[in-house]
């Protein structure tokens, strides 16, 4: 089972991403004059939950796991936010990726809090029948936290389709009623949205289209280089490509692999599908992953992970724009450099929320018990997006502030008005 599951990510241990997450925050705080009081509020967590998870192994014996969920705020609405299997999860992660989903539903307007979770686990050294246990349990433990109307889950790193649906059947048999609702990113079968599967890699797609709109860069006379060839970096790369953007960089575990004339990406999906999975062996020039980020390209496009642009490489990118598939592929010191170069970055939380968007519409349409078609769906989550985008780009002209800080500015400014209006003890 484990070619199913994705690869984690190494959170490198000099760079914690609740600090990293907080300098943005505070940046965007200080221009809004936010409230102490109101500050304080937003910066904690509503509420945390741990849990030890037993569980039998295969061989008989038995195991505790570490089990970790978060609701930043659900102050907008129910909290939503992925569910991580690592071995590298811990609280400090999960707060921060927790407060990231705040500001991302904020962003784009979804009427959703922010959530995380995690269990501190090895995916791939796990079989199919021991993950199943493990997540039946931890929807045990976690069943008064997680509710269509509380906190939804969804996929993140090492989960996916099959883990959804294992928790949704756990939480409806412990509810005693179908309550497919309760996850999204859940298999078609099941209650899955039509869109699902490419709705970050669009929602990418539209974020860099709009941006070249903004700064008049002609999709068909430009080049964009893209780091990881997972579902958001292979999906961001064939529909960016459709926009007439020659895609002459691409990379993933394996390394880089440059084509001057540019690739063929549906011809390239088609091979890691039949190449478990890698880019290994293609034919192309081929390069490190260091230097693809420096390539003298229009458009740079990270999908992998977290602190790729840091203050070491930040002065090399040549790129004009930025749109950060990954969530946090900026270190927050290589944020000033780039902005000092002119580079336009296009935020992960606005850049990537088209997962998010479609993961509201399949919860939408399992309230309703009515599915909507691929085409409803794509053409719903592209005007959010393009929204989205727009109302950013103003209030970084009215601050006259980056992308990323415009973004966490509109985000929070939301959340604290929403916390005044719905009154403090
Ligand atoms: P994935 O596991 O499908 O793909 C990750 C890709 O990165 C793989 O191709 C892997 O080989 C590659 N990679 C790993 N290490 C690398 C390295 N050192 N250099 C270059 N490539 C490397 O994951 P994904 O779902 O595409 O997620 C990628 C990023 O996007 C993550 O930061 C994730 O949090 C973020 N994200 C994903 C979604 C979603 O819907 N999948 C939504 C929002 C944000």
């Amino acid at each position: 089972m484990s070619s199913k599951y994705k690869e984690p990510a190494p959170i490198k241990d000099a760079l914690n991403p609740l600090e990293s997450m907080m300098e943005r925050f505070d940046e965007a705080a200080d221009i809004l004059g936010l409230d102490s009081g109101i500050y304080n509020a937003l910066k904690f967590p509503e509420k945390s939950f741990e849990a030890n998870l037993t569980i039998t192994m295969d061989d008989g014996s038995i195991k505790v796991f570490q089990a970790f969920r978060v609701i930043h705020s659900a102050l907008l609405g129910p909290s939503k936010g992925g569910i991580r299997y690592s071995h590298l999860v811990n609280s400090q992660e999960v707060k921060a990726l927790a407060a990231w989903m705040t500001w991302k539903c904020a962003v784009v307007g979804i009427p959703y809090g922010g959530a995380k979770g995690g269990i501190k686990c090895d995916p791939r050294e796990m079989s199919s029948g021991e993950l199943e246990r493990l997540t039946r349990a931890y929807t045990n433990a976690m069943q008064d936290v997680f509710g269509p109307d509380k906190d939804i889950p969804a996929p993140d790193m090492g989960t996916n389709a099959q883990v959804m649906a294992w928790i949704m059947d756990e939480y409806s048999k412990v509810k005693g009623q179908s309550t497919p609702g309760v996850v999204t990113g859940k298999p078609k079968v099941l209650g899955g949205s039509e869109g699902r599967f490419e709705a970050t890699g669009r929602g990418v797609m539209v974020s860099t289209r709009t941006a070249m709109g903004k700064l008049k860069i002609n999709p068909t006379s430009s080049t964009c280089a893209v780091q990881g060839f997972g579902n958001v970096g292979s999906i961001s790369a064939k529909l960016i490509g459709q926009q007439g953007v020659k895609i002459v960089a691409i990379s993933d575990i394996s390394g880089g692999y440059y084509k001057k004339d540019g690739f063929n990406i549906p011809e390239v999906i088609e091979y890691i599908n039949k190449n478990n999975g890698t880019l290994e062996g293609l034919q192309a020039d081929k390069i490190g992953n260091e230097e693809l980020l420096t390539l003298d390209v229009d458009i740079l496009v990270p999908a992998a992970l977290e602190d790729q642009i840091t203050e070491k490489n930040a002065n090399d990118i040549r790129a004009k724009l930025i749109v950060e598939g990954a969530n946090g592929p900026t270190a927050h010191k290589a944020d000033d450099i780039l902005t000092k170069n002119n580079v336009v970055v296009v935020p992960d939380i606005l850049a990537n929320a088209g997962g998010v968007t479609v993961s509201y519409f399949e919860w939408v349409q399992n309230q309703i018990g009515y599915f909507w078609t691929e085409e409803r769906v794509n053409r719903r989550a592209d005007r959010i997006m393009k929204q989205a985008f727009e109302q950013v780009w103003q209030v970084s002209k009215r601050y006259n502030v980056s992308l990323r800080t415009a973004a966490y500015i509109l985000a929070i400014d939301k959340v604290a008005q929403t916390k005044k209006l719905r009154g403090i003890f």
